[in-house]
């Protein structure tokens, strides 16, 4: 199968699923797992941080910082179209009482100063207290503005907000910004500059089965161990998922740019075809728009061809590890098909 549905769907490769077979594991409920120990470690010394903590899902990891960081009345500020706010089943509302504070996102993902600024609360019984502020990176497949992101985050500081970054793929972000004058190394550290907390997803591009991990001072992730408990993600042997994550560390974050150039190739073949509008590559997501009319015939025509999408009005395409450059021009070709025989009238 050509699967374009997301980068969630990715199979553990053989090198993968030998790591994990040969993990050294423990209880991680007792903080004795060597080889989870080994990959919050990991991740925390390479991108600069004090601690990290190993979650089962990215939605689990982003809830643990945002309640490490709010409590219960505390507001945070996030976009409209942020993971945490609108696809994450209102977790900080329900589970944290933590209020959010929506701001609309710009067109390149990012959300205004002005409109953080306006949306922070005096200190005032009226109000909610504004805690945090979370942005997340990529967003929509959008690396922010880097001078933004900056602006965004010295403006938190000075009114004595925390930051949290959703960086559920942040190395596709960290890989897309690596020019000829810093390495990626540099890359990672300066797009993370500032930010109290950051949750990165292995099982994305990366390729591992499951995992998330979330960074942050030694403070903030005790507090966010508990919290973890809390919400039942305190998993036993789960080095052997974290052995996962190790290898994806090491072997699958700079072939994320194959990915961005797969998107790229997408994006051309579609582009060549009247009638549809493309949007992107934005690193490895494709949008398309088409009249919804027409959704359910082209899904069940690519089907048969082994080819998977999820039918919406702006359709997301996802490159990932398990699609080669053939599978890319394949889909181009099954898409460039289906609107000859059934062309835009
Ligand atoms: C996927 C994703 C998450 C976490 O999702 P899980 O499916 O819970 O791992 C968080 N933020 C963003 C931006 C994501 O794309």
């Amino acid at each position: 199968m050509i699967d374009l549905r997301s980068d969630t769907v990715t199979q553990p490769t053989p090198a993968m699923r030998a790591a994990m077979m040969e993990a050294a594991l423990g209880d991680d409920v007792f903080g004795d797992d060597p080889t989870v120990l080994a990959l919050q470690e990991t991740l925390a010394g390479r991108l600069g941080y004090e601690a990290g903590l190993f979650c089962p899902t990215g939605t689990q990891s982003n809830l643990c910082a945002l309640m490490a960081h709010c409590g219960r009345g505390d507001e945070y500020i996030v976009g409209q179209e942020a993971h945490t706010y609108k696809y994450e089943g209102g977790g900080a509302a329900v589970l944290g009482s933590i209020q959010p504070q929506p701001v609309e996102n710009a067109p390149d993902g990012s959300l205004p100063l002005e409109k953080i600024a306006a949306a922070i609360k005096p200190d005032d019984p009226h109000f909610a207290r504004t805690r945090l502020l979370a942005l997340e990176n990529t967003i929509g497949g959008k690396v922010l503005p880097p001078g933004v992101v900056r602006d965004a985050v010295a403006l938190a500081r000075k009114h004595g907000l925390a930051t949290h970054l959703d960086g559920a793929r942040f190395f596709n972000a960290a890989v897309a910004s690596t020019g000829v004058a810093e390495s990626l190394a540099q890359v990672e550290r300066r797009l993370l500059e500032g930010f109290d907390s950051v949750s990165i997803c292995l099982s994305k591009g990366l390729g591992a089965p499951a995992g998330s991990v979330l960074l942050g001072s030694v403070g903030l992730i005790r507090q966010a161990v508990r919290v973890r408990k809390m919400l039942g993600g305190g998993m036993r042997q789960s080095g052997l998922l974290a052995a996962a994550g190790l290898h994806a560390l090491e072997h699958h974050v700079a072939r994320l740019a194959e990915d961005h150039e797969r998107a790229r190739v997408l994006a051309e073949r579609l582009r060549g075809i009247p009638g549809l509008s493309v949007e992107g590559p934005h690193t490895n997501m494709v949008f398309v728009r088409m009249p919804p009319e027409r959704l359910a015939a082209l899904t069940a025509f690519l089907k048969e061809r082994g080819i998977l999408i999820f039918p919406s009005a702006r359709l997301r395409l996802v490159t990932h590890l398990g699609l080669g450059a053939a599978d890319i021009e394949a889909a181009g070709e099954a898409f460039a098909a289906y609107f000859r025989e059934d062309p835009f009238s």
